[in-house]
């Protein structure tokens, strides 16, 4: 396909949808966004779900791809590692890796929405419309029905493609599944947990009450609290919880007594810093966690599915975002290709892309396990202090797991899961077998380690896993 301007049509101007404008602006199309809610940065409203993010690589590797990299590293505050407080409210750190330049970053999610529909917006070509909202599509005709919130007026619109960017409870995905005229599957899996967005103020001098660049954690093995630090001095608290099992669950914390009973037998470090608790506890809603699955992300060269809309995962990893992000720099580099048409395009992005987000998606749930409990297990932990050490010496012969998938933006995640999951069965089946010790000569550590990963990698290829 010689890439010619073309109309087209974005549904949801969230993170993805406001990237893919602005590249698609970029390579001089013509581009009309939708958005249902208002413009956030004129009308004082949560860009919806988490208030700040963790951002990493994957996600950098897009904004340098659109040329943002040096005005979202000024929205940005690292986070070298998990800091992990005890029930004792004593606390300890674990790097997220043995190289000094390797570490995330927490961000604010309307901050960043609103720098990418600004830049956007400076392309003549690129038109983003508010209070607009999806309600089906048809994709075989590639038009869109709106409703007009403001003039409650309903409207369709037309396009050379669509491309749906409006998260997890995606019009078109459900336009897909209820208009039965292909093969559409989709799955939808929920954990039993859910989640609450809760707050640690500043100081009244404007300082961090605890430490500002860290991911903090209180892992409680069936439920955990993780805090991310904001610009202002403030703290996102996020409480993940069963609905309804354990002795505490969001189902029965349903007075003042026993949330702070809750925070006082489990948190009590971070109910020191949080005397706004029960104001937030009951003002802020309670929210699903799910993973979506879905195929095919296309319909014909018409319609095709985007970040979260295509593939929502569970927040553990901190890779949503990253994902959709990355999902527009796959994009772009199957449009440099200059496929025969736009439905080649589609399946061409569909076929390099899929297996990736179906393995964040896998990892994100892993991940869930391994921050909620794994992390305060005594081999767990010698697994890590040993990563690090690896990672230190060795910094171009070892990655681990947590590095190839956040830090490696140039291998795909599901090479990133195979690699990582290899090696920590690896340095787990060591560590407990007595193969090795924490104090053991580091090369031969490493030779010991890569020997029984290449090992589990060959087990794994025989067995038809890869
Ligand atoms: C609690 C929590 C914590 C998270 N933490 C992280 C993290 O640390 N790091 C990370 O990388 N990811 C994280 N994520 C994931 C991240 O939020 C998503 O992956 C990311 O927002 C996906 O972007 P998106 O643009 O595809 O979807 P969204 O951000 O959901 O944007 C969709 C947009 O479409 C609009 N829209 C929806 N329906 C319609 C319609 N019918 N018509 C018109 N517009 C519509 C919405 O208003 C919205 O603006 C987290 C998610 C949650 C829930």
């Amino acid at each position: 396909m010689k890439e010619k301007q073309q109309n087209i049509l974005i549904i949801g101007a969230g993170l993805c949808g406001s990237l893919l404008a602005l590249r698609l602006g970029q390579r001089g199309h013509k581009v009309s966004v939708y958005e249902m809610r208002p413009d956030l940065r004129q009308v004082d409203i949560s860009a919806g779900r988490s208030i700040n993010l963790a951002f990493s690589d994957r996600g950098n590797k897009a904004m340098k791809l659109v040329g943002l990299e040096d005005k979202v590293k000024a929205l940005c505050i690292p986070m070298n590692g998990r800091m992990i407080h005890d029930k004792q409210g004593n606390t300890f750190q674990s790097n997220y890796s043995g190289r000094d330049y390797e570490y995330i970053n927490s961000i604010s999610r309307g901050e960043l929405n609103a720098l990418l529909l600004d830049e956007a917006e400076k392309h003549k070509n690129v038109n983003i419309h508010f209070n607009k909202k999806c309600k089906s599509v048809d994709f075989e005709k590639t038009t869109a029905l709106f409703k007009d919130y403001n003039s409650k007026d309903e409207f369709i619109e037309d396009a050379d493609i669509i491309i749906a960017t409006d998260g997890a409870g995606s019009a078109m995905r459900k336009s897909y599944y209820l208009g039965k005229k292909f093969l559409f599957s989709f799955s939808q899996a929920y954990l039993t947990h859910g989640y609450k967005e809760l707050s640690i103020l500043p100081k009244e001098n404007g300082d961090y009450k605890i430490h500002k660049n860290a991911l903090h954690i209180w892992p409680r093995g069936n439920y955990m609290l993780i805090a991310l630090p904001n610009l202002d001095g403030s703290f996102t608290v996020t409480l993940f919880l069963s609905y309804d099992e354990g002795e505490y669950n969001f189902n029965n914390l349903t007075n003042e007594k026993i949330v702070l009973e809750f925070f006082q037998n489990e948190f009590p470090d971070a109910l020191a810093v949080m005397p706004n608790l029960l104001d937030d506890f009951f003002e802020n809603p309670t929210a699903p966690l799910g993973t979506i699955k879905c195929s095919p992300w296309h319909y014909k060269g018409n319609t095709l599915l985007m970040g979260d809309a295509a593939h929502a995962i569970v927040p553990f990893y901190g890779q949503g975002m990253n994902a959709s992000f990355e999902d527009v720099v796959e994009f772009d580099s199957i449009l440099d290709k200059n496929l025969d048409d736009w439905e080649a395009t589609f399946k061409a992005y569909e076929n390099t892309r899929k297996k990736d987000t179906d393995a964040i998606a896998d990892l994100a749930i892993d991940n869930f396990y391994e921050m909620k409990g794994h992390v305060n297990q005594v081999v767990f932990q010698e697994k890590r202090k040993l990563e690090m050490a690896l990672e230190k010496e060795f910094p171009n012969a070892y990655s681990s797991k947590y590095s190839l998938v956040t830090f490696n933006e140039d291998i795909g995640y599901r090479e990133a899961m195979l690699r990582g999951r290899a090696q920590d069965k690896a340095i787990l089946n060591l560590l407990t077998d007595g193969v090795l010790n924490l104090d053991d000569d580091l090369k031969l550590t490493l030779e010991k380690v890569k020997k029984e990963t290449e090992a589990i990698l060959e087990d794994d290829r025989i067995a038809g896993l890869q």
